[in-house]
């Protein structure tokens, strides 16, 4: 049988619980072997709205806050590309590094309906699937109307997932930080402890 790898991307600025959890959720529910963190180049529009924190900064991040689980590792495929990188170029990378593999992307469900997906349907064909995972804010109803207006060949592919509710995200850590709350609970202890060394989002 082939291995069986999922993808979470994102921006991970910083990497948070729900982040965790839902690929520990992706791992459980889809019996993955592993699930591999891939942090993406931050595009150029949104390098002024936000805290500009480097790739490699938010590497590291991810890497402490996955050290302790064998299933989960980080990967460099797309902060070490000077570009931004589409998924599916991503992948294709991927499939032919590692010909043997099913990959399932995971993704949240916001992602799913507000990106713009480049060549979602060859990203679909590469596949074994494609999760969305449940987050506050988005009801399944609007999972089925997104799914059926991307009129895709492969959208038998793309599945939701449901998880524990998290209503975190990065945006509200980097908040949180500038006005001087606490994050404790909401990311790892040695991410909080990573983002004061370096005085990040402050
Ligand atoms: P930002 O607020 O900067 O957009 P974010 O919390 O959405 O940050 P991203 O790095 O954009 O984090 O997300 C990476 C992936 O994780 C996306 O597919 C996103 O939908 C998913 N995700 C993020 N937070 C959660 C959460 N709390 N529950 C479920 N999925 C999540
Ligand atoms: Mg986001």
């Amino acid at each position: 049988m082939n291995k069986k790898i999922g993808i979470m991307g994102g921006t991970f600025n910083p990497i948070h619980i729900g982040h965790l959890l839902a690929a520990s959720s992706a791992l459980e529910t889809f019996e993955l072997d592993e699930v591999m963190f891939i942090p993406n180049n931050i595009p150029p529009h949104r390098r002024n709205e936000e805290f500009l924190v480097s790739g490699e900064l938010r590497y590291q991040m991810v890497s402490l806050a996955i050290e302790s689980n064998p299933q989960f590792s980080v990967s460099r495929e797309e902060i070490d590309r000077k570009e931004v990188s589409f998924t599916s170029d991503t992948v294709t990378r991927l499939k032919e590094k590692m010909p043997d593999v099913d990959f399932t992307f995971i993704t949240g469900m916001d992602s799913l309906m507000k990106n713009k997906w480049y060549k979602l349907d060859n990203l679909l064909e590469m596949l074994e699937r494609f999760v969305a995972v449940t987050r506050p804010g988005f009801s399944p109803g609007e999972f089925e109307a997104a799914r059926k207006e991307l009129c895709l060949e492969n959208d038998n592919k793309i599945s939701m997932m449901e998880m524990p509710a998290v209503g975190v995200s990065s945006t509200m850590i980097r908040e949180r930080i500038r006005s001087g709350k606490s994050v404790r609970y909401m990311i790892p202890e040695k991410v909080e402890s990573f983002i004061l060394e370096h005085h990040l989002y402050k």
